[in-house]
């Protein structure tokens, strides 16, 4: 298929939802989203909706991931250091990622996925990208301290690993349950002060859980 020119147009899309991070669009226009879906649903991956990949988890909407990158891109010059991502699913966002970060850390807790996200990327050739079999609510203590953290999964709390494993000046992007009992995306950022919450608009995304399977 043709995919550059109608991710160009999906693109268009994005721009026009208000994300304008110059390299969030570029990485955006450069990696193929029906690379990571199966050959029944290739003729909708570059619609902006989320699709099954398998196991009940969705690869997530395309204008929701530039909006998230872009969120965690703020404030900073140049490329991010290390990012770890929590819910590789088929590793369509990590790709993103590895256009914005120097290191892309992506754990998975269900094994049926981490393998097909590592046969999926394995087309890219993605030497920055670190794919995971775990429980992302730990973090990956081994490969922080993060840049940047973004989870692709919500939960009723941000686990305190997750805070622990950012770094001074980090950025951590995610859904989770607010007060409203709605799924709202939540930044937090690690300054040298404390950490700094902040409540974004309603999202969905499929549920945090523990454990791995
Ligand atoms: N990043 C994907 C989205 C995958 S959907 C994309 O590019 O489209 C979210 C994923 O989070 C699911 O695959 C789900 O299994 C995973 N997940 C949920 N809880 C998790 C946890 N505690 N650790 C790691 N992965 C988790």
């Amino acid at each position: 298929m043709d995919s550059l020119a109608v991710r160009a147009a999906l693109v268009r899309k994005i721009e026009a939802q208000g994300v304008s991070h110059p390299g969030v669009l570029a990485a955006m226009r450069a990696v193929e989203r029906h690379r990571f879906v199966d050959s029944a649903l290739v003729n909708q991956a570059y619609e902006d909706t989320s699709l099954p990949i398998g196991l009940g988890q969705t690869i997530s909407k395309p204008g929701v991931v530039a909006r998230m990158i872009e969120l965690l891109c703020q404030g900073h010059e140049g490329r991010l250091g290390r990012v770890l991502e929590i819910g590789t699913g088929c590793g369509y966002q990590a790709a993103v990622l590895s256009h914005v970060a120097r290191e892309v850390y992506s754990i998975e807790r269900l094994k049926g996925l981490h393998e097909k996200a590592r046969e999926n990327l394995r087309w890219f050739r993605l030497s920055n990208v670190h794919l995971l079999f775990g429980d992302g609510m730990l973090g990956y203590a081994r490969g922080a301290p993060y840049a940047g953290i973004i989870a692709a999964a919500g939960g009723e709390n941000i686990p305190d690993a997750w805070i622990d494993q950012l770094a001074v000046g980090g950025r951590l992007v995610a859904p989770a349950v607010t007060g409203a009992g709605r799924q709202n995306l939540v930044v937090v950022e690690k300054t040298p002060r404390g950490v700094v919450r902040t409540e974004l608009e309603a999202v969905l995304f499929v549920p945090l859980k523990s454990g791995v399977a």
